[in-house]
């Protein structure tokens, strides 16, 4: 028996990364999922590539490995109209849709002052308001079933700064309120809103260029510079760069009936990270 035996989650940002591991947690623990990310158009002010259709077709396959369904969906975050379109597609295919994973986002980075108007505002849209579209696409149908759970990703800079990257930073503490407004709004209808707060996670949107030499410290850094920065970034002894399942095992506790009394809290995952700043 699993922990989600029977329900469905609809994941943002699914194809890779955190995302996949949601997908395949909860196909593990026995769900359905609607995997939604934008895999074949780049994003303005992004300077490391975003998902592509290989990547969702190899989450797809790991989740269909697990015997559970997958749909997918090339969709932008952004857009109202292409959420609204995979949550009625979803409760055709499924017959409900159970948990939203608002997981989908972007990192740049800018002294706040040197920082473009796309920069600051490609931000803002995808990782504040493509998770408040996100809920609002799935909350009529929680409703109407008096049912749900939704876990938005947030990150360790929703709870503190991080150097050069003012406009990530807002979004991460603006989706602590959000969750707050929405746990509360949807409290009534027997529906649960939770964050996560991940520290240090391999992804590729870690896993790449630009954050190789903000671990360095200087241009041309390797893979190597950030995992040795991961171990001084954590408290825990030998911990670097954490695995995205560890994210994925929170939001599953989230998600299930162990929490069925938790909502309107955020959870750090951050092998005591914010032991060594808060
Ligand atoms: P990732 O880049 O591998 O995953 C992000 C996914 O979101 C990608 O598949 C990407 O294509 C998708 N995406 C981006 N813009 C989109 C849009 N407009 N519409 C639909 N999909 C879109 O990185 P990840 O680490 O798996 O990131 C997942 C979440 O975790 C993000 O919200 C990120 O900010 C957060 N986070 C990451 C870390 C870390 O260390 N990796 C730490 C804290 C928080």
């Amino acid at each position: 028996m699993g922990l989600l035996d029977g329900k469905t989650a609809l994941i943002t940002g699914g194809a890779r990364g955190q995302g996949r591991a949601h997908a395949v947690t909860s196909a593990r623990e026995g769900a359905d999922v609607i995997l939604l990310d934008i895999t074949s158009q780049a994003l303005g002010s992004v300077d490391y590539p975003l998902a592509t259709a290989d990547d969702m077709a190899e989450t797809v396959r790991q989740v269909e490995a697990l015997d559970r369904r997958a749909l997918t969906f090339d969709a932008d975050v952004r857009d109202q109209d292409q959420l609204d379109a995979a949550v009625t597609a979803g409760i055709a295919e499924f017959g409900k849709i159970d948990i939203l994973i608002a997981n989908a986002g972007i990192w740049t980075r800018a002294p706040f002052w040197e920082m473009s108007e796309q920069m600051w505002s490609d931000m803002m849209d995808v990782n504040l308001t493509g998770v408040w579209k996100s809920a609002k696409a799935v909350a009529p149908h929680m409703i109407e079933r008096q049912s749900g759970s939704i876990v938005i990703t947030s990150s360790v800079n929703g709870l503190e700064p991080g150097m050069n990257y003012a406009h990530y930073v807002s979004t991460k503490h603006g989706v602590i309120g959000l969750m707050k407004n929405i746990a509360l709004e949807l409290a009534p209808y027997g529906i649960r809103c939770n964050s996560i707060n991940p520290g240090a996670i391999l992804t590729p949107m870690t896993n790449q260029q630009g954050a190789w030499d903000m671990f360095a410290g200087h241009e041309g850094g390797t893979p190597d510079d950030l995992i040795a920065g991961g171990y001084s970034f954590h408290a825990l002894k030998g911990t670097s760069f954490m695995p995205p399942e560890v994210i994925a095992n929170t939001a599953l506790y989230l998600n299930s009936d162990l929490a069925a009394t938790v909502t309107g809290v955020t959870i750090p995952v951050d092998a005591g990270h914010m032991l060594l700043t808060g």
